[in-house]
């Protein structure tokens, strides 16, 4: 007769633990308080066994004796360790087929952002320093000349995001006085940004002209007072006003600002660098657009159709990019080197559009032909074939995509998805523990469900990831 006392004195101790030649091994990479915290969970999920068991001889007790080995409570403080130092923010498959997807990071980097990343991170830099002269450089000088080759303004600046941006601008040149916004363009960014809300912040006020489908030239003429320091034209990326409606123009805009000696700003949200209507896709104007139509400053975000870091942009006149730099609230906003790493190699592939088009993932997503996206759907059904018929129906169907990243709103982009179905009969797989497998899994794949389906737009996985994509199935499968 073994007593629960007697298991319990068989646990070995956390200092008895530290001797062995696995731990020890641990202590040589992973913090020892995360080591220890793990051998004391392990210890202490045995001590739980025993003491929740029925009272008795030992074949009442759910444990085999070999689990109390020192060996086993290792493994299992093993996994826990493993846990324990996983780190929380990883990556994911995104199989949404939304390409700007805010929650899942909105931009896949191309490589050769990634590169640069990497080398400025690996050691020191030229930030702020000017290699020619010797002597103190200056962070921004990096890409003002790239962005204003790339958009034709005279200036460039570039802060932490686009709603920075607007922020810093619209204190820099409104603070304490008017800006005259449209009704039809006071707008809500997905995370709370809100046109009227920073506005305050900035200590600018809000005149609202027009109403909410329309909105005509004269109405900002006679919002137009003393007070008045600026015009703001907000480009509605995350929605449209449809039907009976009337938007003033930003060459409108420009034109009545030099009539009254007044500077016009232009939020342009995600700001493409290239003409998409190209591509088939309409309705997102391009940064050298509003530049070529006069727009005094201009901003725009680095992660969102541009497939850079995330950023904020602004271009425009010298004149006010000048008081906009000078503006002590720069400092508070200011772009990391990492992101501008990453942001000088992104906006250096646009020099060749065909190449930024393939390299850039944002662009490639966007523009992928049908028949690319139906080959890698194909791709992975193929892999997925050895996939046990009696748990899962795997077919390829037509869906839609998204811009996503409050871009593009009303362009649905035909796609192919591949559909995981749970076979009904037989099975105990629904096709809601087949996504939260898929998503909790090791490789975190996002996809959602329609109908009894579970739908993967083969239009927003990487080709690295299909290999991934198909080892996660199978693992759910087996769970
Ligand atoms: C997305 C967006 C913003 C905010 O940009 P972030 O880079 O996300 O800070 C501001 N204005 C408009 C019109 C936008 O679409």
């Amino acid at each position: 007769m073994k007593t629960k006392q007697s298991y319990l004195s068989q646990l070995p101790s956390v200092d008895e633990l530290l001797k062995d030649k696995t731990v020890l091994e641990w202590l040589e990479e992973k913090p020892r308080s995360l080591v220890l915290e793990a051998l004391r969970m392990a210890i202490e999920e045995k001590r739980k066994v025993i003491l929740e068991s029925k009272v008795g001889a030992i074949h009442e007790l759910p444990l085999h004796h070999s689990s109390l080995e020192p060996e086993n409570i290792i493994n299992r403080a093993e996994d826990i360790l493993n846990t324990l130092t996983q780190l929380n923010l990883r990556p994911v498959i995104n199989a949404t087929g939304v390409i700007v997807h805010t929650n899942l990071g909105r931009s896949v980097l191309s490589e050769k952002a990634v590169k640069n990343i990497e080398a400025v991170a690996k050691g020191y830099s030229n930030l702020e320093y000017d290699l020619v002269k010797g002597e103190r450089g200056k962070r921004y000088y990096h890409i003002e000349k790239l962005l204003c080759k790339l958009t034709g303004a005279e200036a460039g600046f570039v802060v932490n995001n686009n709603a920075a941006a607007v922020l810093i601008a619209l204190n820099t040149l409104a603070q304490g006085r008017e800006v005259i916004v449209s009704r039809g363009e006071l707008v809500e960014i997905g995370g709370s940004f809100r046109i009227p809300e920073v506005m305050e912040r900035s200590n600018a006020r809000l005149m609202e002209v027009g109403t909410t489908n329309k909105t005509h030239l004269k109405d900002y003429e006679k919002a137009i007072n003393d007070n008045t320091a600026l015009l703001l034209k907000v480009h509605t990326s995350n929605y449209k006003i449809v039907g009976f409606t009337k938007e003033v123009a930003i060459s409108e805009l420009v034109g009545l600002g030099k009539k009254k000696n007044l500077p016009v700003m232009f939020d342009l949200g995600s700001g493409s660098l290239i003409d998409l209507k190209k591509y088939g896709i309409f309705g997102e104007p391009t940064v050298s657009e509003a530049v070529y139509e006069g727009a005094d400053i201009i901003t725009f975000s680095g992660d969102k159709l541009l497939g850079g870091p995330q950023a904020g942009l602004i271009v425009g006149r010298k004149k006010y990019l000048d008081m906009i730099v000078n503006n002590p609230l720069a400092r508070a906003i200011r772009i990391d080197k990492l992101t501008l790493a990453g942001l000088e190699a992104t906006l250096m592939e646009y020099h060749d559009e065909d190449k930024a088009v393939k390299n850039i993932p944002t662009l490639r997503m966007l523009t992928e032909s049908l028949n690319d996206i139906e080959n890698r759907a194909k791709k992975i059904q193929m892999e997925l074939k050895a996939v046990d018929a009696l748990l899962l129906k795997i077919d390829i169907e037509q869906e839609f995509s998204q811009a996503g990243g409050g871009s593009l709103p009303l362009v649905k982009l035909p796609t192919f998805v591949v559909t995981l179905t749970p076979v009904a009969y037989g099975s105990p797989l629904t096709v809601n523990m087949l996504e939260e497998r898929l998503r909790k899994g090791k490789y975190h794949v996002i996809a959602r469900i329609k109908d009894n389906a579970l739908l993967l737009d083969a239009r927003t996985i990487q080709d690295s990831e299909i290999g991934e994509l198909v080892d996660s199935i199978k693992s759910a499968l087996r769970d």
